[in-house]
């Protein structure tokens, strides 16, 4: 049978990581009624992961941090790609995003005097991120949830259930936004235990549903980063910019092979350890890019110098942007002067006593010791790139988060979203995005639900056609296999797709993802819908591969490197493609169009943030003369 439960909110949001629960709690203070929903256990989202901290200017431990300085390091990350009003506000309202955490329950590491303890990291000028030992990701997941929890009892007391106001709905996973016209009338969706078919009716979705990485074999994600947020806003009529840029963390393990891909945190070079080939040099002096050289140190003398006092000196090179250790790394590898399983050596041990490590890098020590038989405060690490971040996503409004293209009612926040990180995002900016994001995406789903005379509704026939599709690989029986499929998708992705570009890779791909679009059409899973991860993943497919053909189709538009993108045929960052925006969108055949959009201008005062000769690098002629 398919019977479909159905379930009534003003606003549902899909996603439980940090965007989501931030989001969800500002709709519920807003007075709606509010679902959460994940695909994952509740608690167990990419957030959780996190570890280096929360980017935030609050000037604790140098005051001479604020918004401004911090601005300007999340432009210069992005290479000037971002949007500007995106960056505008997240540095602004970032430190009261992260206070008002304390007010729920966090518990941050302190400085001397009490405060709120800010670690260094890549691209940030001063010391900013707010953490928890290499935990933070955790703590701050626990103390949304630990809100959320005193939401429900409140409501409790109120009305006698918990879940009046607010309720969790945990692994059940979205495959499909329904709409009224162009609005949007709620998600539908399965129960991954019973296979049990749900309908969300809702006038307001917000997406929440983290990145992509599963479509690359060697990545920091887990399981269920495929995508789906980013195909669920496409299919309902919204659009993706700037689907090229993806972030490959410099720092992955590489070692053993079944671990491959998982994170190093960038803490590790913020709290002083250094990168090394197989001949012992400390090779990230030769990879300074002139648009950064004055910021950092020239010799390691000066590097080392900078942890003491960083006023007087500059910073080392292992702390440039992650697209440049990226590659740098990969060049060494190339280059055959890599460690034996082919990364390089990343020491912590020789450079802090054991007690400091273990202390500032204790998931480090343990997931080392565990992993890999490595003790980190006796020996070096061996790292190497591994996808981690996109920084393209669901194209929105900066201020409130909706969605742009035909639908209405949709918005998005969190790594789903796009723009804020332009072209590269730096360490520690996802997890105070999420925060200042999803509170303004939850507020504003709300404002919206408030506006509407009439309640959409989803149609019958939607639903129909919703079951069909998730029915289609347990009825048809025979058919392509789907982690053969999800292994050839990976493969295309990660040698076609991956740091270094081509052109004719990249055409390569878009024939192959093409292919597999057919197969795809035609996967079948054997069994029944209770837990089949099988049919779990033939679904998720679908989704992993429309958003790999607009990164693949973008990143060949795209003549230039800038960031997250690497064109060994295109070399050079190019101030006229600075000023464009690949924007994807899905016709109704399915086919996916890009589109060359303006990037919004700079409002003056912001670009009287930074020096001309600094914007010369960046921007065209034209551009700093109109100013
Ligand atoms: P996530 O936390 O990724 O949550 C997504 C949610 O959506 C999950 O609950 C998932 O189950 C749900 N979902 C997905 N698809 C569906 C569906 N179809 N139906 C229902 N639910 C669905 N950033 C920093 O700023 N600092 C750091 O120190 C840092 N360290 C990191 C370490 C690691 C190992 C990783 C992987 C990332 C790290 N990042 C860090 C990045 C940051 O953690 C993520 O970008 C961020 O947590 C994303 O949050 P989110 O709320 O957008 O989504």
């Amino acid at each position: 049978t398919t019977t479909t439960e159905r379930q009534l909110y003003d606003v549902v949001v899909i996603g439980a990581g940090g965007a989501g629960l931030r989001a969800a709690i500002e709709a519920r203070l807003a007075g709606k009624r509010t679902a959460i929903i994940s695909k994952s256990l509740f608690g167990k989202a990419h957030t959780v992961m996190a570890e280096g901290g929360a980017a935030a200017a609050m000037g604790n431990v140098n005051s001479r941090d604020n918004w401004m300085v911090h601005f300007r390091d999340t432009m210069r990350g992005g290479k000037f790609l971002n949007n500007f009003r995106m960056a505008e506000l997240h540095a602004k309202e970032a430190p009261e995003r992260i206070w008002e955490l304390e007010t729920y329950g966090a518990l941050f590491d302190r400085t001397k005097d009490g405060k709120i303890s800010q670690r260094n990291f890549g691209g940030h000028e001063y010391p900013r991120l707010a953490h928890v030992g290499d935990r933070t990701g955790l703590e701050l997941i626990r103390t949304l949830q630990q809100k959320i929890v005193s939401l429900q009892q409140e409501d409790f007391a109120e009305t006698g259930s918990y879940d009046s106001r607010i309720r969790v709905f945990q692994e059940t996973t979205i495959t499909e936004l329904l709409l009224d016209g162009d609005r949007i009338a709620g998600a539908f969706g399965y129960y991954r235990d019973s296979g049990d078919f749900v309908v969300f009716e809702a006038p307001a979705v917000v997406l929440a549903t983290g990145g992509v990485g599963r479509s690359y074999k060697v990545t920091s994600n887990s399981w269920e980063y495929t995508g789906d947020g980013h195909a669920l806003a496409l299919r309902s009529g919204a659009t993706l910019i700037n689907m090229e840029f993806l972030q490959f963390h410099p720092t992955g393990m590489v070692w053993p092979p079944s671990v491959k891909g998982i994170l190093v945190t960038e803490s590790v070079r913020g709290d002083g350890g250094v990168l090394r080939n197989s001949e012992g040099k400390r090779f990230m002096f030769d990879y300074v890019p002139d648009v950064f050289r004055k910021q950092y140190a020239e010799t390691e003398e000066e590097a080392d110098r900078w942890y003491t006092d960083p006023d007087n000196n500059r910073r080392p090179p292992e702390l440039l942007p992650r697209d440049e250790v990226a590659r740098a790394i990969n060049s060494e590898v190339k280059a055959g002067r890599g460690s034996p399983a082919g990364g390089v050596f990343l020491d912590v041990s020789t450079r802090l006593p054991a007690e400091q490590i273990i202390k500032r890098l204790p998931s480090m020590h343990h997931q080392f010791k565990e992993l890999a038989d490595v003790d980190i405060t006796k020996e070096p690490m061996e790292v190497g790139p591994t996808c981690h971040y996109v920084m393209g996503g669901v194209e929105v409004d900066p201020d409130s988060g909706a969605a742009f293209g035909s639908v209405q009612g949709l918005f998005a926040a969190g790594e789903v979203s796009g723009g804020m990180h332009g072209s590269n995002r730096l360490g520690g900016n996802s997890l105070s995005d999420l925060l200042v994001f999803g509170k303004r995406a939850g507020e504003h789903a709300a404002a919206y639900v408030e506006t509407l005379a009439k309640r959409p509704t989803p149609s019958r026939v939607d639903l129909a056609a919703a079951t069909e599709v998730a029915l289609a690989p347990l009825v048809r029986g025979e058919g392509e296999n789907p982690y053969r499929l999800q292994q050839d998708l990976q493969a295309v992705m990660g040698d076609l797709v991956g740091i270094i570009r081509r052109e004719g890779e990249l055409s390569d791909a878009l024939k192959r993802l093409h292919e597999l679009r057919v197969r795809v059409a035609n996967v079948a899973v054997g069994g029944d819908r209770r837990y089949n991860p099988g049919w779990h993943l033939a679904l998720d497919l679908r989704n992993m591969l429309i958003v790999s053909e607009c990164t693949a189709k973008a990143a060949l538009e795209r003549e230039e490197s800038r960031g997250g993108h690497t064109r060994e045929d295109f070399p050079k960052m190019s101030a006229e493609w600075r000023r464009i925006n690949l924007v994807c969108s899905l016709d109704e055949a399915g086919e996916v169009h890009l589109e060359r959009k303006p990037v919004p201008t700079l409002r003056p005062e912001l670009l009287d943030l930074f020096e001309r000769s600094e914007l010369a690098k960046y921007m065209t002629d034209e551009e700093l003369g109109a100013e």
